[in-house]
């Protein structure tokens, strides 16, 4: 820390993305990114507009906005496109926060670290035992509301008529739903933003449409909240999303049978890696995203992710209360899972072996 920062800035905790080593090549399972490549074809797109990388991008990102509202069957003034969903979660904190936000204690780590950004008063909702959200702890609770749908790490999603619930009961309130990993089994609370003016969507190119890389997220809510969530981005950064990343954007919406095919792949791929980790003894929650969450009796999870990543095999482990016994494991392609599989049941015969051994 330089002697220059703002001392209200001293103690934040700044949010830890997924590691990136490359000191060797890993089996990356740790970020929930798409194994798979954008369709053929999106490069030319890009290319075409290199030539106009001299030109600022349209700040209002004009023509994917129009595309998204057709895609999604809402009004142009209903979406506002950010640089990843993560920036439109943090112009959502500076917007909307002052009097407080209320969010799951087991969640995506980046909410605690906007409130502390932008000193929002917060407080952690505890999941139950079962690491689901209980509905009841969230209607007329009278605070602003974050819920990520599904959840993250744990994968487990809420009903539509819970996000509902949450919603009507309070209407004098922003209930924000992330849903980064709603395309792998989840259902869409889209419609409702017609409906509440409370709510706001919020979702990525990150995750289903193998987009990660060029940052594109993007939020749907009534006219209102898009105006607020406006004038913090003209507040802040304009050309928040770049010429390529909005063309792209554009392109990739046209390809919907490949991402649906990808979308089909990797919930199989899931379901056949849920089985296999079942059948080697790990429990894991109900996922309805692109990731496993699970623990083994036998082994703990530090120590099942330091040997996995010995073995070339990045996934993620959190050194938290309540979900330090898990691993979150992403689904690759099924030769990638195929690999996992292997080195976890090598790594459980050790640990069993050796607690056998410690045990004599
Ligand atoms: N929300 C959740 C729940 C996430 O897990 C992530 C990915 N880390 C994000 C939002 C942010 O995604 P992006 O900024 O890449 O759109």
């Amino acid at each position: 820390m330089s002697r220059f920062l703002s001392s209200r800035f001293s103690a934040l905790d700044a949010y830890v993305p997924g590691e990136q080593p490359s000191d060797m090549e890993y089996i990356k399972l740790n970020t929930n990114e798409s194994p798979f490549s954008p369709p053929e074809g999106i490069a030319d797109a890009a290319k075409k507009e290199l030539e106009k990388l001299n030109l600022y991008p349209d700040p209002d990102s004009t023509r994917l906005t129009k595309k998204l509202a057709e895609f999604y069957r809402v009004e142009t003034e209903n979406i506002m496109i950010g640089n990843g969903s993560d920036e439109i979660l943090a112009f959502s904190f500076l917007a909307f926060m002052e009097n407080g936000v209320v969010f799951p204690d087991i969640t995506y780590g980046f909410y605690p670290v906007y409130a502390e950004l932008y000193d929002v008063p917060y407080k952690q909702i505890p999941l139950l035992d079962d690491l689901t959200i209980n509905i009841e702890d969230y209607i007329s609770i009278g605070n602003n509301v974050v819920i990520a749908n599904p959840n993250a790490p744990t994968g487990i999603a809420l009903e539509i008529d819970e996000i509902e619930a949450i919603t009507s009961s309070n209407k004098n309130h922003i209930v924000i739903v992330d849903e980064a990993y709603i395309d792998f089994g989840g259902k869409s609370a889209i419609h409702l933003t017609q409906r509440y003016e409370n709510l706001l969507v919020i979702q990525t190119y990150s995750k289903s449409r193998s987009m990660a890389g060029a940052r594109l997220g993007f939020a749907i809510a009534s006219a209102q909240i898009i105006k607020d969530l406006n004038k913090m981005k003209y507040s802040f950064n304009p050309y928040n999303v770049n010429r390529l990343t909005q063309i792209v954007g554009e392109a990739v919406l046209d390809e919907e049978a490949y991402y649906k095919e990808k979308r089909n792949e990797i919930i199989a791929t899931r379901k056949y890696t849920e089985k296999r980790l079942g059948e080697l003894g790990f429990l894991m929650t109900n996922s309805s995203a692109n990731f496993l969450f699970g623990k083994h009796p036998d082994i703990d999870g530090y120590v099942l992710y330091s040997k996995l990543k010995d073995m070339g095999i990045l996934v993620r482990h959190w050194n938290k209360p309540r979900i330090s016994d898990y691993v979150r494991i992403t689904i690759g392609t099924r030769k990638q899972m195929d690999a996992l599989l292997t080195v976890t049941e090598g790594i459980l015969t050790e640990a069993i072996i050796e607690e056998k051994r410690n045990n004599q």
